[in-house]
């Protein structure tokens, strides 16, 4: 399919905020896509690979200035300038290319297939060279492109589509184009994506007519889905009446996901974003192996980090090193040690649990879990409706150094990806401070070519100097284009501080004190990671502050009241 087609649709969806408006749109499209295009679907979502596959793109902003600059034969700064006058490199594209197509005639037809085709050995490339090679891939495709398809081509390459297409509304879309009853269809439909987590395989079966496919449709071993997500529950009767009683309570562990995959001898690992981490938990592997029964499951746990010799729990930033550490396993392992806390079974010996109530999975899991404290262990349960158990059960999970509970609906099935309300979660109320940020750090997978973790810094009000505090990598979105609450992403706020970067060094930058930002936090502990001598616990970002100036900020001072205000605190009592 021509490129053009593509990027006119892109334009179209972008006009429109309404979101029936895009679906209609959008199914019009979905008609045009041959069968034998549809990857395409992956470029409606700014992806190159579905969901499940870790390959994406990936291209700084910084790189896609020099293809910019070496397609259009504009000098860097001039990009640059446009850029900081524009704010949207996409436009600056479309621009700088109309402006050189005025000058030159020549120009080769883009297809879908060629810009996938560039696009997808984008992720593969490493080693000597690679700049380079990345760059004369985009090049290629950037003087063959008109100045709308530019606009498209970059806000791609930087994972910055702003069209508000969302995997739902491709899903509703297919539903208006290719059934008669859409509310069966969007069910339907939903079951299939969750199984095959892989939008374009659904909409090739639609496409070739063989709709009762869609029915035989199962969950595979290897192929991570998403998992399901938690709302918020204001206190202990909200969270009752929001789930029924009885319901579950568990602890709200304080580590992080890990789904787990096994098939006969072969065990995989996913995180929450659905990356492979197999290789940096071998004695998970060997929990697995050892006390789990079963051929072939999917479960959903959380790991959490302990120390060895007291055997206290500790808080997820102590261990979240061990999910990116490729080298020295053994002695990580060793330092930081896990135990896997299992919540949840999607799958097990050949059939899928996601329509099985919760109250049924969590038997099974009973069934098949031997508990191993410290290696792995069934999550804290108790199931109850008297709301003075549940207040204990919540204290004690505080008391353990975990985060809060989780309310569960017995009757409720598996829903991947959706922040559902019959699970739901409860921690301590939150405080606000508003620090500025004085570094970053750039992420892997999804998150490559932006800051993904930021360094915040609060004021020392008798030097004037600013003193790290801590790191936020929470209550940013991953794309300027998804719904939810948090209204930045990595891209757009990486864009805001990168005029103000000072040095890179490695995957981290150092940062002028610019950009303040307000941010949640559970509680201040002492800590000699940062020279301000305190860490927070469960840093959130929850707003950008333009309004305020580094001037304005949180003072040492201030922090130190909050910490032995927060001693007194009745909720670690
Ligand atoms: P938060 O920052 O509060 O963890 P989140 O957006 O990361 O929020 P939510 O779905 O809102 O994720 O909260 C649920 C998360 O809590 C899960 O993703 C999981 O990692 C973790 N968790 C810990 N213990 C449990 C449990 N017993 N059941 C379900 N999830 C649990």
């Amino acid at each position: 399919m021509l490129y053009s087609k593509l990027a006119e649709f892109y334009n179209k969806a972008g006009n429109t905020a309404k979101r029936l408006e895009k679906i209609e749109i959008l199914s019009h499209f979905l008609k045009e896509i041959p069968e034998k295009n549809k990857d395409i679907i992956y470029l409606l979502l700014g992806e190159i690979y579905p969901e499940y596959d870790e390959r994406r793109i990936g291209i700084s902003s910084q790189l896609a200035i020099k293809a910019i600059s070496k397609a259009t034969g504009t000098e860097e700064a001039g990009v640059l300038h446009e850029w900081k006058e524009i704010g949207d490199l996409g436009k600056v594209a479309e621009k700088l290319t109309e402006k050189k197509k005025q000058a030159t005639l020549q120009r080769h037809v883009l297809t879908t297939e060629k810009v996938l085709e560039n696009l997808r050995k984008l992720p593969s490339l490493e080693g000597k060279g690679t700049v380079e090679k990345k760059l004369s891939l985009i090049v290629e495709l950037l003087t063959s492109a008109n100045p709308i398809e530019a606009l498209y081509l970059v806000r791609t390459l930087i994972g910055d589509l702003r069209i508000g297409v969302k995997e739902s509304t491709i899903r509703d879309s297919m539903a208006v184009t290719f059934f008669s009853d859409k509310k069966e269809a969007i069910k339907k439909l939903q079951d299939a994506i969750d199984k095959t987590n892989d939008i374009a395989s659904v909409f090739e079966i639609l496409k070739t007519g063989k709709i009762k496919q869609l029915n035989v449709l199962e969950l595979e071993i290897g192929k991570p889905i998403k998992v399901m997500l938690a709302q918020k529950a204001k206190n202990i009767k909200d969270g009752f009446e929001r789930v029924g009683k009885p319901c579950a309570i568990e602890y709200k562990y304080d580590g992080f996901r890990l789904e787990i995959h096994k098939n006969k001898n072969q065990i995989i690992l996913f995180t929450r974003r659905l990356e492979n981490v197999t290789r940096q938990f071998p004695e998970v592997i060997d929990y697995i192996k050892r006390y789990v029964k079963g051929d072939s499951f999917i479960i959903d746990s959380e790991a959490v980090g302990f120390d060895r010799k007291t055997r206290e729990y500790k808080p997820f930033q102590e261990i979240s090193q061990r999910i990116r550490r490729k080298y020295d396993i053994e002695k990580l392992q060793e330092e930081l040690p896990v135990e896997v806390n299992v919540f949840d079974i999607i799958y097990y010996n050949g059939k899928s649990m996601l329509n099985a109530p919760f109250g049924k999975r969590t038997e099974l899991l009973r069934k098949i879990i031997k508990n191993e404290p410290y290696k792995i262990i069934h999550a804290k349960q108790i199931i109850t409706s008297d709301e003075k158990e549940a207040d204990k059960f919540y204290k004690k999970a505080l008391h353990d150094n975990q985060e809060g509970i989780m309310f569960k609906n017995l009757q409720a099935i598996y829903q991947p990806g959706s922040r559902v309300g019959n699970m739901l979660k409860m921690k301590p109320e939150e405080r606000d401070l508003d620090l500025v940020i004085t570094g970053g750090e750039y992420g892997t997978g999804k998150r490559s070519g932006w800051l993904s973790s930021y360094i915040l810094s609060c004021k020392d009000d008798s030097t004037g100097k600013f003193l790290e505090i801590g790191k936020v990598g929470t209550g940013i979105k991953e794309k300027a284009t998804e719904g939810g609450n948090e209204d930045i992403s990595f891209n757009e706020l990486t864009e805001k501080l990168r005029p103000y970067f000072l040095e890179e060094k490695g995957k981290t930058v150092k940062i002028k004190p610019k950009i303040v930002v307000a941010v949640t936090y559970q509680e201040i502990q002492n800590s000699p990671n940062y020279n301000s001598g305190f860490a927070l616990r469960f840093p959130r970002f929850t707003a950008l502050r333009p309004d305020k100036s580094p001037d304005d900020i949180s003072t040492l001072k201030e922090i130190k009241k909050d910490f032995e205000g927060q001693k007194r605190n009745w909720k670690y009592g």
